[in-house]
């Protein structure tokens, strides 16, 4: 049975402005990304700003075309879908709930805008379809005719969800659903999404630079850094055994106990490379308190560690011998 989702070796570069008088450079937001999710899959994909996660996001919305690679649904290549049929398959969530609703539309009507543009069913019938998924995502009727800004940061992030959900899509791509909400609102939007998961049968990309929500809903964790996955795990093994330096750096700053101490230091230093100049061989070099020799020579590639456990890891300690090695020892 092929994946629900089959990316592979997806690239996606944008020519940025270096400057003032100075020529264009290329940034490679995402660089040799391979992901699959079978259905009934949380995928996490957590890092820093700037690692290229939301970029991945937006590929596998449609929104982006990859540079290079390609990203199959069902075992069909997305570029042959048309933008309705992909927008009926996969859905988004964004991070922001105040910016991605239209402040002069009732609540009703942008949960039902989707079904308006695919023209599925009456006006009536549409407004009662948008009203039941506000039910379903605990927003009751009396919301239906007010606006967005009569609600709450969390009752907007609700109403983004039934949005989403109204067309019943296969996928849902979260970017950073929760990060915008007060911490008392996130872990109540953290368990209608697993609800529904339940209810509907959904597959859900969840992208965050938080590890501990992730840890909450993921099946899977992908760790992104400069572009790349560095390490891919079930999220039990990532939490319990994290291989990665940086895997281990993350969850260590997710540890700390007072907030607004940042990163504890692990060696890895505060500050996040330039993204235009990444670092040689493996990119965390400089910020890595392990590092070997061979580390800012040769960029490790993303595989199976060599104790096998599930999983796959970017890292010169964990590399396994390839048959090449094995046969001139
Ligand atoms: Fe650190 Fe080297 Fe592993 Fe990179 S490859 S994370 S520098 S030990």
């Amino acid at each position: 049975m092929s994946a629900l989702i089959q990316a592979s070796e997806l690239n996606r570069s944008f020519s940025v402005h270096a400057g003032l008088m100075k020529p264009k450079q290329t940034l490679h937001a995402v660089n040799g990304v391979s992901l699959q999710l079978q259905r009934g899959d949380v995928l996490g994909i957590v890092g820093e700003s700037g690692c290229g996660k939301s970029t991945l996001a937006r590929m596998l919305l449609g929104l982006t075309p990859p540079t290079s690679g390609h990203i199959s649904m069902a075992g069909q290549d997305i570029g042959t879908l048309s933008r309705k049929e992909l927008a009926r398959r996969v859905q988004p969530v964004f991070q922001d709930p105040y910016s991605s609703l239209n402040p002069r539309k009732t609540i009703a009507s942008i949960v039902a805008f989707p079904l308006d543009v695919h023209g599925i069913g009456t006006k009536a019938e549409r407004r009662a379809k948008a009203i039941d998924m506000l039910a379903k995502v605990g927003l009751p009727a009396r919301h239906a005719d007010s606006t967005p800004g009569q609600l709450s940061g969390g009752q907007r992030q609700r109403v983004a969800i039934a949005r989403a959900l109204v067309m019943k899509p296969e996928i849902v791509v979260c970017d950073e659903p929760t990060s915008a909400l007060d911490v008392s609102v996130q872990a109540q939007i953290l368990n209608l999404l697993m609800d529904l998961r339940e209810e509907f049968g959904l597959t859900y990309v969840f992208i965050s630079h938080n590890l501990a929500v992730v840890q909450h809903i993921a099946t899977h964790v992908a760790v992104m850094y400069l572009g790349r996955v560095v390490e891919y795990a079930p999220t039990q093994t990532l939490f319990q055994q994290p291989r990665h330096p940086y895997t281990q750096a993350l969850l260590a700053s997710v540890l700390t106990p007072e907030t607004g101490l940042g990163i504890p230091d692990m060696g890895l230093g505060l500050s996040f490379p330039d993204p235009l100049h990444p670092p040689n061989g493996c990119t965390f070099h400089p910020r890595c308190s392990q590092r070997l020799e061979i580390c800012d020579q040769r960029r490790p590639e993303l595989q199976v560690d060599c104790a096998g456990s599930p999983g796959e890891v970017a890292c010169h300690l964990h590399r396994s011998t390839t048959s090449e090695e094995r046969l001139s020892s």
